[in-house]
């Protein structure tokens, strides 16, 4: 294959959603695949909605998921300015082309007639499309509307009886028909163009190859390619990824949940767990393998394993993908990353207070115990709050042997300097009792902590000390007697 060029194109009116975020990865893992480039371009000719807050947060989202590009905002290159809105001329210019050619023409209809013409067609039954009031104005007759100050748009005069097909590399081959189509807005009356007309423009001038992109641009397909026809241009290759939908299998929307990434980060999963799980909506690897890391991606990544049917987002996967990712962190690297979650927690000054070891070996104890850093905050609980003694821990507190227990326990309950210590006390204990070690370990758990489940009780009394572990035996005791 010839050097490959992508573009992730969003439009600035909202957050970078997951599905938004999906396309970029397939264009990320596709072109790094083939060692091509990368444009990042803003769509953001729709001034109503568009806003440079949401351009930054789309940005920060995806250099935060870990996608780069090599051309574009931020990095430039030699297709610039990558924002729409700061390429008016050039748009300007194959209009003009197009309407001198007449391929294109003004139209004066105003949005009442618009509306009405509409209203009209749908009374006799027909799909509403624009009737080509303006197709034929003479010369003189536009020259007097202009000469009274009405701004038109620009229509494209749409190919009677022609067939249009897409050879999707996704979807395989799609034909629409030009008879389905009325002549459709290239330029607003504002000047400002719309989205069918300036993304040909700009793929064609950034010179991209492959346009991979989200399903619901299918539609959007014919009109585009009847302007690279028109001005001569060569088509790219096409790809249309599925739609993603929720687990009802409805589109993805906010009733299922955090839809943009932000809300993501926010709540604590790893841009590499995303990332991993993002690659696998909707295209599958060859193996059964599912956690790969992104070299395994790039490697493995090709569009013909691309779904067509549409991919279901599964949070149970992605809780799953994110706890393999937790566990394969580095300490020190998950300590940096769970301690602005347990700062912002109700538990921050007892953390605040841990030494570097003591703070590690929390950290140690509640990593194989979230499913994403969010988790962090209420699996802290055991080891800082005062015990809440639930039923099934009372009952076992009610066992013949746990008085003897606790009070072996606490009687020659030393400093320990490392969690093997404790290990071995509990051990040298057992024997000394006679006891199978369950019946040790669990009146112990559920003196200490109230509960019948929790990490392992030697990170548990490390954390607490000698005296924060004597006080939750003596109040367990009170219980027992
Ligand atoms: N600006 C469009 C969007 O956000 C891009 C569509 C395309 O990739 O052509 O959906």
């Amino acid at each position: 294959m010839s050097r490959v060029k992508v573009r992730f194109a969003p439009s600035p009116t909202g957050p970078l959603h997951i599905g938004g975020a999906r396309s970029a990865l397939f264009n990320y893992l596709f072109v790094a695949h083939h060692h091509g480039d990368f444009v990042l371009r803003i769509e953001d000719t729709d001034l109503d909605r568009s806003r440079r807050e949401y351009e930054e947060e789309i940005i920060a989202s995806l250099k935060w998921l870990g996608i780069t590009w090599n051309e574009g905002m931020e990095v430039g290159g030699g297709n610039g300015p990558y924002r729409q809105t700061e390429r008016l001329d050039l748009y300007q210019q194959y209009a003009e082309q197009l309407v001198k050619n007449g391929q294109a023409y003004p139209c004066f209809c105003s949005e009442e007639e618009l509306q009405s013409e509409r209203q009209e067609m749908m009374g006799r039954g027909e799909m509403p499309r624009y009737s080509g009031r303006c197709r034929d104005l003479s010369a003189p007759e536009i020259e007097e509307k202009l000469a009274k100050g009405l701004k038109p748009t620009i229509r494209f005069r749409v190919p009677a009886h022609t067939v249009y097909e897409v050879d999707d590399l996704v979807r395989g081959k799609v034909h629409f028909d030009s008879e389905n189509e009325g002549d459709y807005i290239i330029v607003k009356s504002d000047g400002i163009p719309t989205y069918n007309f300036a993304v040909v423009i700009d793929d064609v001038m950034m010179g991209i190859t492959h346009v991979i992109r989200a399903e619901e641009h299918l539609s959007n397909t014919p009109r585009q390619l009847m302007i690279y026809d028109a001005l001569n241009f060569p088509r790219p290759q096409f790809a249309h990824i599925s739609l993603i939908l929720g687990s009802d299998r409805q589109k993805m929307s906010k009733r299922h949940g955090a839809t943009s990434l932000i809300q993501y980060r926010e709540m604590g999963y790893l841009p590499q767990a995303l990332f991993n799980f993002l690659a696998l909506m909707g295209w599958s690897p060859e193996g059964e393998e599912e956690i790969l890391d992104r070299e395994q991606l790039i490697t493995a990544f090709t569009l013909d394993r691309v779904a067509k049917n549409p991919a279901v987002f599964d949070l149970d996967k992605l809780n799953w993908i994110n706890a393999q990712y937790i566990k394969k962190t580095p300490l020190q690297e998950l300590g940096a990353m769970l301690r602005p979650f347990l700062q912002a927690s109700v538990y921050a000054e007892a953390v605040a207070a841990l030494d570097g070891y003591h703070f590690a070996l929390l950290i140690e104890a509640l990593r194989d115990r979230i499913t994403c850093l969010a988790d962090a905050a209420e699996q802290a609980e055991v080891f800082f709050a005062e015990p809440v003694y639930e039923d099934e821990a009372r009952a076992i507190l009610q066992g013949e042997n746990t008085l003897a227990v606790l009070e072996a326990f606490r009687k020659k309950l030393p400093e320990f300097n490392e969690t093997v210590e404790v290990k071995q006390y509990i051990k040298n204990l057992t024997k000394e009792l006679g006891l199978k070690p369950k019946d040790v370990f669990m009146p112990l758990r559920c003196a200490l902590t109230g509960q019948t489940h929790g990490p392992d009780l030697p990170y548990l009394v490390m954390i607490w000390g000698r005296d924060g572990t004597i006080a939750r035996l003596n109040a367990a005791l009170s219980l027992v007697h």
